[in-house]
Protein backbone atom coordinates (compact mmCIF):
# COMPACT_ATOMS: atom_id res chain seq x y z
CA UNK A 1 0.00 0.00 0.00
CA UNK A 2 1.33 3.75 -1.05
CA UNK A 3 1.61 5.99 1.89
CA UNK A 4 0.42 9.94 1.74
CA UNK A 5 4.27 10.71 1.77
CA UNK A 6 7.84 9.05 1.12
CA UNK A 7 11.19 10.37 2.59
CA UNK A 8 14.08 9.78 -0.23
CA UNK A 9 17.49 9.43 1.21
CA UNK A 10 20.24 10.43 -1.16
CA UNK A 11 23.63 8.15 -0.87
CA UNK A 12 25.28 10.17 -3.14
CA UNK A 13 24.52 13.11 -0.60
CA UNK A 14 25.91 10.85 2.32
CA UNK A 15 29.23 9.77 0.32
CA UNK A 16 29.25 13.49 -0.77
CA UNK A 17 29.60 14.53 3.54
CA UNK A 18 31.49 11.84 4.69
CA UNK A 19 34.01 12.83 2.31
CA UNK A 20 34.21 16.18 3.47
CA UNK A 21 34.05 15.35 7.04
CA UNK A 22 37.24 13.04 6.20
CA UNK A 23 39.36 16.37 4.49
CA UNK A 24 39.05 18.65 7.47
CA UNK A 25 39.19 16.06 10.68
CA UNK A 26 42.44 15.56 11.44
CA UNK A 27 44.66 12.70 10.14
CA UNK A 28 43.18 8.82 11.69
CA UNK A 29 40.67 9.93 13.50
CA UNK A 30 37.93 7.33 13.39
CA UNK A 31 34.29 8.51 12.50
CA UNK A 32 31.32 6.87 14.49
CA UNK A 33 27.61 8.01 12.64
CA UNK A 34 25.41 8.45 15.36
CA UNK A 35 22.08 7.66 14.05
CA UNK A 36 20.09 7.75 17.09
CA UNK A 37 16.37 8.63 16.78
CA UNK A 38 16.18 6.68 13.79
CA UNK A 39 19.19 7.93 12.38
CA UNK A 40 17.63 11.62 12.87
CA UNK A 41 14.35 10.28 10.88
CA UNK A 42 16.45 9.40 7.81
CA UNK A 43 15.47 5.66 8.71
CA UNK A 44 17.68 3.17 11.12
CA UNK A 45 17.69 0.32 8.51
CA UNK A 46 18.42 2.03 5.26
CA UNK A 47 20.40 4.68 6.67
CA UNK A 48 23.05 2.35 8.06
CA UNK A 49 23.15 0.37 5.00
CA UNK A 50 24.00 3.11 2.59
CA UNK A 51 26.75 4.58 5.58
CA UNK A 52 28.06 1.25 5.20
CA UNK A 53 28.57 1.78 1.25
CA UNK A 54 30.16 5.05 2.21
CA UNK A 55 32.49 3.43 4.32
CA UNK A 56 31.08 3.81 8.34
CA UNK A 57 32.45 1.06 10.55
CA UNK A 58 31.53 2.22 13.65
CA UNK A 59 27.65 3.54 14.80
CA UNK A 60 26.40 5.23 17.95
CA UNK A 61 23.28 5.29 19.03
CA UNK A 62 21.49 6.24 22.13
CA UNK A 63 19.75 3.06 23.49
CA UNK A 64 19.69 -1.11 22.86
CA UNK A 65 16.54 -1.11 21.57
CA UNK A 66 18.09 1.42 18.48
CA UNK A 67 21.35 -1.08 19.03
CA UNK A 68 19.08 -3.99 17.71
CA UNK A 69 17.82 -2.24 15.12
CA UNK A 70 21.26 -1.18 13.58
CA UNK A 71 22.41 -4.83 14.16
CA UNK A 72 19.53 -6.08 12.35
CA UNK A 73 20.17 -3.27 9.16
CA UNK A 74 24.68 -4.09 9.53
CA UNK A 75 25.43 -6.31 6.47
CA UNK A 76 29.03 -6.15 7.06
CA UNK A 77 30.74 -5.60 10.79
CA UNK A 78 30.46 -2.49 11.89
CA UNK A 79 30.89 -1.90 15.28
CA UNK A 80 27.73 -0.35 17.58
CA UNK A 81 27.77 2.18 20.63
CA UNK A 82 24.68 2.86 23.15
CA UNK A 83 25.98 6.48 24.22
CA UNK A 84 22.95 6.77 26.63
CA UNK A 85 20.28 3.80 28.17
CA UNK A 86 21.28 0.20 28.41
CA UNK A 87 18.43 -1.51 30.22
CA UNK A 88 19.81 -4.30 32.27
CA UNK A 89 17.29 -6.25 31.17
CA UNK A 90 18.67 -6.33 27.63
CA UNK A 91 22.44 -6.17 28.64
CA UNK A 92 22.99 -10.03 28.12
CA UNK A 93 22.07 -9.62 24.80
CA UNK A 94 24.45 -6.81 24.86
CA UNK A 95 27.01 -8.27 26.00
CA UNK A 96 27.13 -11.72 23.78
CA UNK A 97 27.02 -9.77 20.64
CA UNK A 98 30.04 -6.87 21.18
CA UNK A 99 27.76 -3.71 21.27
CA UNK A 100 29.83 -1.41 23.08
CA UNK A 101 28.18 0.42 26.16
CA UNK A 102 28.59 3.73 28.02
CA UNK A 103 29.36 3.25 31.85
CA UNK A 104 27.78 6.28 34.03
CA UNK A 105 26.02 3.97 36.86
CA UNK A 106 28.62 1.26 38.35
CA UNK A 107 25.64 -0.84 38.30
CA UNK A 108 26.29 -1.31 34.21
CA UNK A 109 29.49 -2.60 35.26
CA UNK A 110 27.98 -5.31 37.32
CA UNK A 111 25.19 -5.87 35.07
CA UNK A 112 28.00 -5.87 32.51
CA UNK A 113 30.06 -8.24 34.40
CA UNK A 114 27.32 -10.93 34.91
CA UNK A 115 26.86 -11.20 31.59
CA UNK A 116 30.43 -11.46 30.65
CA UNK A 117 30.82 -14.42 33.07
CA UNK A 118 27.97 -15.99 31.54
CA UNK A 119 28.21 -15.36 28.09
CA UNK A 120 31.94 -16.13 27.93
CA UNK A 121 32.43 -13.20 26.49
CA UNK A 122 34.63 -9.52 26.94
CA UNK A 123 32.08 -6.50 28.13
CA UNK A 124 33.15 -3.71 26.16
CA UNK A 125 32.60 -0.35 27.60
CA UNK A 126 33.33 3.30 27.64
CA UNK A 127 33.77 5.30 30.85
CA UNK A 128 32.11 8.41 30.46
CA UNK A 129 33.17 10.64 32.65
CA UNK A 130 31.55 13.46 33.83
CA UNK A 131 33.33 17.43 33.34
CA UNK A 132 30.94 19.98 33.64
CA UNK A 133 27.26 19.04 31.60
CA UNK A 134 26.12 17.41 34.97
CA UNK A 135 23.90 14.93 32.66
CA UNK A 136 25.51 11.59 32.54
CA UNK A 137 29.25 10.53 34.02
CA UNK A 138 31.15 9.49 36.22
CA UNK A 139 32.67 11.67 39.19
CA UNK A 140 35.77 11.05 41.14
CA UNK A 141 34.37 8.72 43.77
CA UNK A 142 32.75 6.81 41.37
CA UNK A 143 35.61 6.64 38.51
CA UNK A 144 37.42 5.29 42.02
CA UNK A 145 34.65 2.14 42.30
CA UNK A 146 34.74 1.42 38.51
CA UNK A 147 38.81 1.33 38.43
CA UNK A 148 38.79 -1.20 41.24
CA UNK A 149 35.93 -3.41 39.80
CA UNK A 150 37.70 -3.10 36.76
CA UNK A 151 40.96 -4.51 37.87
CA UNK A 152 39.76 -6.53 40.07
CA UNK A 153 38.09 -8.45 36.92
CA UNK A 154 40.19 -7.71 34.12
CA UNK A 155 39.71 -10.62 32.02
CA UNK A 156 35.73 -10.12 31.70
CA UNK A 157 35.90 -6.38 30.49
CA UNK A 158 37.65 -4.43 27.39
CA UNK A 159 37.92 -0.73 28.03
CA UNK A 160 37.75 0.44 25.02
CA UNK A 161 36.93 3.98 25.41
CA UNK A 162 37.05 6.91 27.38
CA UNK A 163 34.54 9.90 26.76
CA UNK A 164 32.39 12.69 27.58
CA UNK A 165 30.13 15.07 26.11
CA UNK A 166 29.99 19.05 26.09
CA UNK A 167 27.54 21.48 27.08
CA UNK A 168 26.85 23.07 23.99
CA UNK A 169 29.67 23.40 21.53
CA UNK A 170 27.56 24.65 19.06
CA UNK A 171 27.29 28.53 20.74
CA UNK A 172 30.67 30.85 21.50
CA UNK A 173 28.57 31.69 24.69
CA UNK A 174 29.51 28.41 26.10
CA UNK A 175 33.20 28.63 25.45
CA UNK A 176 34.67 29.01 28.94
CA UNK A 177 32.49 25.66 29.94
CA UNK A 178 33.78 24.09 27.04
CA UNK A 179 37.53 24.81 27.72
CA UNK A 180 36.88 23.95 31.63
CA UNK A 181 35.21 20.76 30.41
CA UNK A 182 38.38 19.99 27.57
CA UNK A 183 41.01 20.58 31.03
CA UNK A 184 38.88 18.04 33.10
CA UNK A 185 38.66 15.71 30.69
CA UNK A 186 42.61 15.55 30.19
CA UNK A 187 42.81 15.50 34.09
CA UNK A 188 40.61 12.54 34.33
CA UNK A 189 42.58 10.80 31.68
CA UNK A 190 45.58 11.20 33.68
CA UNK A 191 44.19 9.98 36.94
CA UNK A 192 42.92 6.47 34.94
CA UNK A 193 46.19 6.29 33.70
CA UNK A 194 47.59 6.26 36.58
CA UNK A 195 45.29 4.21 38.42
CA UNK A 196 46.74 1.42 35.63
CA UNK A 197 43.72 1.58 33.35
CA UNK A 198 44.81 2.29 29.39
CA UNK A 199 41.65 3.09 27.52
CA UNK A 200 42.03 1.86 23.92
CA UNK A 201 40.46 5.57 22.71
CA UNK A 202 39.23 8.63 23.58
CA UNK A 203 36.52 10.45 21.97
CA UNK A 204 34.68 13.50 23.39
CA UNK A 205 33.65 15.49 19.76
CA UNK A 206 30.26 15.82 17.93
CA UNK A 207 30.13 17.90 15.38
CA UNK A 208 30.18 21.20 16.45
CA UNK A 209 33.21 20.40 18.63
CA UNK A 210 34.82 18.69 15.72
CA UNK A 211 34.67 21.91 13.85
CA UNK A 212 35.00 24.47 16.90
CA UNK A 213 37.06 23.07 18.98
CA UNK A 214 39.45 21.04 16.88
CA UNK A 215 41.37 19.44 19.75
CA UNK A 216 38.51 17.50 20.86
CA UNK A 217 38.49 15.51 17.97
CA UNK A 218 40.89 13.03 19.60
CA UNK A 219 40.64 9.39 18.43
CA UNK A 220 37.33 9.59 17.49
CA UNK A 221 34.27 11.64 16.83
CA UNK A 222 30.83 10.97 17.30
CA UNK A 223 29.31 12.71 13.93
CA UNK A 224 25.36 13.10 14.16
CA UNK A 225 24.01 16.03 12.43
CA UNK A 226 26.53 17.15 10.10
CA UNK A 227 26.87 14.06 8.21
CA UNK A 228 23.24 14.34 7.17
CA UNK A 229 23.86 17.44 5.90
CA UNK A 230 23.37 20.26 8.27
CA UNK A 231 24.93 22.67 10.44
CA UNK A 232 24.97 21.97 14.70
CA UNK A 233 23.78 26.11 14.72
CA UNK A 234 24.55 28.65 12.02
CA UNK A 235 27.71 29.96 14.39
CA UNK A 236 29.43 26.45 13.59
CA UNK A 237 28.35 27.35 9.68
CA UNK A 238 29.89 30.73 10.20
CA UNK A 239 32.92 29.48 12.37
CA UNK A 240 33.90 26.90 9.21
CA UNK A 241 33.08 29.00 6.54
CA UNK A 242 34.91 31.59 7.92
CA UNK A 243 38.04 29.69 8.73
CA UNK A 244 38.13 28.39 4.56
CA UNK A 245 37.76 32.00 3.00
CA UNK A 246 34.55 30.10 1.17
CA UNK A 247 31.42 31.08 1.95
CA UNK A 248 29.80 28.52 0.50
CA UNK A 249 27.78 25.40 1.85
CA UNK A 250 30.25 22.47 2.07
CA UNK A 251 27.20 19.93 2.54
CA UNK A 252 24.69 18.16 0.80
CA UNK A 253 21.53 17.63 2.09
CA UNK A 254 20.59 13.92 2.68
CA UNK A 255 16.59 13.77 2.84
CA UNK A 256 13.71 14.85 1.29
CA UNK A 257 10.41 14.65 2.13
CA UNK A 258 7.82 14.25 -0.86
CA UNK A 259 3.89 13.89 -1.12
CA UNK A 260 1.37 14.53 -4.00
CA UNK A 261 -1.75 16.36 -4.63
CA UNK A 262 -5.22 14.89 -4.49
CA UNK A 263 -7.69 17.63 -4.93
CA UNK A 264 -7.79 20.92 -6.21
CA UNK A 265 -10.60 23.42 -5.62
CA UNK A 266 -11.71 27.41 -6.77
CA UNK A 267 -11.85 29.53 -4.07
CA UNK A 268 -14.31 32.73 -4.18
CA UNK A 269 -13.04 35.99 -3.00
CA UNK A 270 -14.05 36.87 0.54
CA UNK A 271 -14.48 32.92 1.40
CA UNK A 272 -12.47 30.89 4.32
CA UNK A 273 -10.33 28.12 3.93
CA UNK A 274 -10.28 25.82 6.43
CA UNK A 275 -11.55 25.31 9.62
CA UNK A 276 -12.31 28.62 11.19
CA UNK A 277 -11.56 31.91 9.92
CA UNK A 278 -7.98 31.64 9.77
CA UNK A 279 -7.39 31.86 6.04
CA UNK A 280 -9.16 34.65 4.00
CA UNK A 281 -9.50 34.55 0.59
CA UNK A 282 -8.55 38.36 -0.46
CA UNK A 283 -8.84 37.12 -4.15
CA UNK A 284 -10.23 34.61 -5.97
CA UNK A 285 -7.73 31.77 -5.81
CA UNK A 286 -7.15 28.24 -6.92
CA UNK A 287 -6.06 26.31 -3.91
CA UNK A 288 -4.41 22.94 -3.59
CA UNK A 289 -5.52 20.03 -1.04
CA UNK A 290 -2.23 17.86 0.04
CA UNK A 291 -2.64 14.47 2.24
CA UNK A 292 -0.44 15.62 5.02
CA UNK A 293 -0.82 16.92 8.27
CA UNK A 294 0.80 17.28 11.55
CA UNK A 295 -0.33 13.40 12.30
CA UNK A 296 2.32 12.75 9.83
CA UNK A 297 4.83 15.22 11.22
CA UNK A 298 4.25 18.65 9.82
CA UNK A 299 4.19 20.65 12.30
CA UNK A 300 0.76 22.73 13.45
CA UNK A 301 2.94 26.02 13.84
CA UNK A 302 3.28 26.00 10.20
CA UNK A 303 -0.15 26.81 9.77
CA UNK A 304 -0.41 30.13 7.59
CA UNK A 305 3.22 30.26 7.65
CA UNK A 306 5.14 26.97 5.63
CA UNK A 307 6.16 27.07 2.04
CA UNK A 308 5.85 24.25 -0.30
CA UNK A 309 7.26 23.23 -3.69
CA UNK A 310 4.83 22.70 -6.72
CA UNK A 311 5.38 22.84 -10.31
CA UNK A 312 9.02 24.10 -9.22
CA UNK A 313 7.27 27.01 -7.54
CA UNK A 314 7.03 28.14 -3.77
CA UNK A 315 3.42 27.59 -2.66
CA UNK A 316 1.91 29.11 0.76
CA UNK A 317 0.21 26.97 3.27
CA UNK A 318 -3.22 28.50 3.72
CA UNK A 319 -5.13 28.12 6.88
CA UNK A 320 -4.64 25.66 9.82
CA UNK A 321 -2.30 22.54 8.95
CA UNK A 322 -4.94 19.80 9.96
CA UNK A 323 -4.28 16.32 11.29
CA UNK A 324 -3.88 15.01 7.77
CA UNK A 325 -3.94 17.18 5.04
CA UNK A 326 -2.73 20.76 4.37
CA UNK A 327 -3.89 23.48 1.73
CA UNK A 328 -1.45 25.34 -0.72
CA UNK A 329 -2.10 28.38 -2.39
CA UNK A 330 -1.53 27.60 -6.13
CA UNK A 331 -3.11 30.42 -7.99
CA UNK A 332 -1.13 31.88 -10.67
CA UNK A 333 0.92 28.25 -10.69
CA UNK A 334 0.13 26.79 -14.43
CA UNK A 335 -1.20 23.44 -15.27
CA UNK A 336 -1.03 21.98 -11.41
CA UNK A 337 -3.02 18.07 -11.73
CA UNK A 338 -3.87 16.13 -9.23
CA UNK A 339 -1.24 14.07 -8.52
CA UNK A 340 1.65 16.50 -8.87
CA UNK A 341 4.60 16.12 -7.06
CA UNK A 342 4.33 18.40 -3.33
CA UNK A 343 8.01 18.90 -1.64
CA UNK A 344 8.55 19.78 2.00
CA UNK A 345 11.94 19.56 2.54
CA UNK A 346 14.51 19.67 -0.36
CA UNK A 347 14.54 20.45 -4.34
CA UNK A 348 11.98 20.82 -6.92
CA UNK A 349 13.38 22.06 -10.28
CA UNK A 350 15.61 24.97 -9.19
CA UNK A 351 13.87 25.71 -5.75
CA UNK A 352 14.92 24.36 -2.53
CA UNK A 353 13.08 24.06 0.75
CA UNK A 354 15.79 23.49 3.31
CA UNK A 355 15.02 21.99 6.92
CA UNK A 356 16.45 25.05 8.57
CA UNK A 357 13.99 27.66 6.17
CA UNK A 358 11.24 25.60 7.51
CA UNK A 359 12.58 25.62 11.55
CA UNK A 360 12.45 29.77 11.56
CA UNK A 361 9.15 29.34 11.21
CA UNK A 362 8.08 26.50 13.26
CA UNK A 363 10.91 27.56 15.74
CA UNK A 364 12.02 23.86 16.12
CA UNK A 365 15.45 22.77 15.82
CA UNK A 366 16.78 21.31 12.83
CA UNK A 367 17.55 18.43 15.19
CA UNK A 368 14.07 18.11 16.42
CA UNK A 369 11.98 18.66 13.35
CA UNK A 370 13.96 15.49 11.74
CA UNK A 371 14.26 13.66 14.96
CA UNK A 372 10.17 13.77 14.72
CA UNK A 373 9.63 12.60 11.85
CA UNK A 374 7.52 9.24 11.99
CA UNK A 375 8.80 6.39 11.97
CA UNK A 376 6.44 4.52 9.68
CA UNK A 377 6.65 7.45 6.36
CA UNK A 378 8.08 4.60 3.87
CA UNK A 379 11.80 5.84 3.33
CA UNK A 380 13.31 5.36 -0.19
CA UNK A 381 16.97 5.29 -1.35
CA UNK A 382 18.13 7.37 -4.27
CA UNK A 383 21.14 8.69 -5.95
C1 LIG B 1 23.72 13.06 19.75
C2 LIG B 1 25.09 12.94 20.26
C3 LIG B 1 26.19 13.20 19.45
C4 LIG B 1 26.05 13.72 18.02
O1 LIG B 1 25.67 15.08 18.03
P1 LIG B 1 25.65 15.93 16.67
O2 LIG B 1 25.52 17.33 17.15
O3 LIG B 1 24.44 15.50 15.92
O4 LIG B 1 26.90 15.64 15.94
C5 LIG B 1 27.46 12.98 19.96
N1 LIG B 1 27.62 12.54 21.23
C6 LIG B 1 26.59 12.29 22.05
C7 LIG B 1 26.85 11.79 23.42
C8 LIG B 1 25.30 12.49 21.61
O5 LIG B 1 24.28 12.26 22.42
Amino acid sequence: MHSTSTIEISISALRHNIRFLQSFLRPGVRISSVVKANAYGHGIEPFVGIAEECGIDHFSVFSLDEAYQVKKALKNHAEIMVMGWSNPKDIEWAVENGIELYVFENETLETALSAAKKSGKNAVIHLEIETGMNRTGLVDKDIRKAVAKIKANKEYFRVKGLCTHYSGAESISNYHRIQHQIRKFRQKQRLLLKAGILPEQFHTACSAASIAYPVTQMDMVRIGILQYGLWPSPETFIHFTHQQNDRSDPLKRVLSWKSSIMSIKEVKEGEFVSYGTNYLAKTDMLVAIIPTGYSHGYSRSLSNQGRVLIKGQRAGIIGLVNMNMMIADITGIDDVKIGDEVVFIGKQGDRVISVSSFTEFSDQLNYELLARLPQNIPRKIVD
